[in-house]
């Protein structure tokens, strides 16, 4: 570790932000979290590891300048979404940061991010590291499931319901209100679009209520466009969208206009919602857990055998704009993933 010079030592910074007391620092299964070498964790009985880890990097994930505290949050919130997606619980998460300095208050709402979401999720904190460079924050997340029921991409048969939850696009549009206004939109519709981007809310409860219900899911991180043909084809399957059902927020409908609405519904990326493929007796159950969520869930199309996805407005062919939308199409470290 070489953090640039400052008042604060490496030691010092990690005890002062990143270290708990009492029962946060111990959380289930916690034989030994931060302070030695290595993290000592034990996993529930007869459960399966789900791992998963990533990455948000300045001026690609997040807008050079953007608050601590959603910095924080977004770390977090992107790995819970693919805990979400497999239908796991989870539990442990360890954290890479990268600091181009060392900021007391910078580092106390990052902090704050990060634990309010943690805390919401029962995730402890068991490790990390900590380094200096271009701002840079790596999370990796672990749960389990019970052995076996980990839901994947694979596994949806032609005729499930391709089922989302929440509402599509408000990300984008709360990013390019960012990009435009910055936080002075003023509207409380823009306030909740902006709110959609900066505090992103991973889908874990809906992810673990789908298991043994949804035959596939994956969650949206690059907009539909770009992910579904994955879950399609992890499947070996077709699928088809009606694009006039997906889900539009009321906030996203009196905000922008009805084309640009559907452009960002269909390919704006961190929406971070789940998508599901169902079996069509079995939605009334999802259905049933969702309405206990108070989230809603929208059936924008089915999975047929075959192979690509199609798209029908109102029963007409349609072609969505497939190059898609990137957040970040202009930063200089723009690199396709
Ligand atoms: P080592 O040199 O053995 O890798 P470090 O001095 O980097 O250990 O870290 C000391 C302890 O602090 C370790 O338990 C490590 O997991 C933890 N740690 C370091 N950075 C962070 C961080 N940003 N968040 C949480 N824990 C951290
Ligand atoms: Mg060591």
């Amino acid at each position: 570790m070489s953090l640039p010079p400052s008042g604060l030592g490496e030691f010092e910074l990690i005890r002062r932000f990143f270290t708990r007391d009492g029962r946060a620092r111990r959380g289930p299964g916690v034989i030994l979290g931060v302070g030695d070498d290595a993290a000592l964790l034990e996993m529930p009985k007869d459960s399966d590891l789900v791992v998963a880890v990533d990455t948000i990097v300045a001026g690609r994930h997040f807008l050079e300048g953007a608050a601590a505290r959603s910095i924080g949050h977004r770390a977090l919130a992107v790995n819970l979404s693919d805990i979400a997606a497999m239908g796991a619980t989870p539990l442990w998460a360890t954290l890479a940061l990268t600091l181009p300095g060392v900021d007391a208050d910078w580092l106390e709402e990052f902090a704050a991010g990060f634990f309010d979401l943690a805390d919401a999720h029962g995730v402890t904190l068991v490790g990390g590291d900590t380094t200096g460079g271009p701002l840079t924050v790596s999370v990796q997340i672990m749960g389990h499931v019970p052995r076996g029921t980990a839901l994947r991409r694979s596994g949806a048969q032609a005729g499930d319901v391709l089922v989302v939850s929440g509402t599509l696009g408000d990300a984008a549009a709360g990013l390019n209100l960012l990009k435009t206004a910055g936080h002075s939109a003023s509207s409380r519709e823009a306030q909740e679009l902006i709110r959609r981007f900066d505090f992103a809310e991973p889908r874990v409860a809906l992810g673990q209520c789908a298991r043994g219900i949804a035959r596939a899911a994956m969650d949206l991180s690059d907009g539909l466009v770009g992910d579904l043909p994955k879950l399609a084809q992890a499947s070996g399957l077709a699928a088809h969208v009606s694009v006039e059902r997906l889900p539009l927020s009321s906030a996203m409908r009196t905000t922008v206009s009805p084309d640009q609405a559907l452009e960002w519904a269909l390919a704006g990326g961190e929406d971070f919602e789940l998508l599901l493929a169902v079996p069509p007796q079995r939605l009334n159950e999802l259905q049933s857990a969702a309405d206990r969520l108070n989230l809603m869930l929208t059936a924008i199309g089915e999975l047929r055998s075959g192979a690509g996805v199609t798209w029908s407005l109102n029963g007409k062919d349609f072609v969505p704009n497939l190059s898609g939308y990137d957040h970040f199409a202009q930063a200089s470290t723009q690199i396709t993933v």
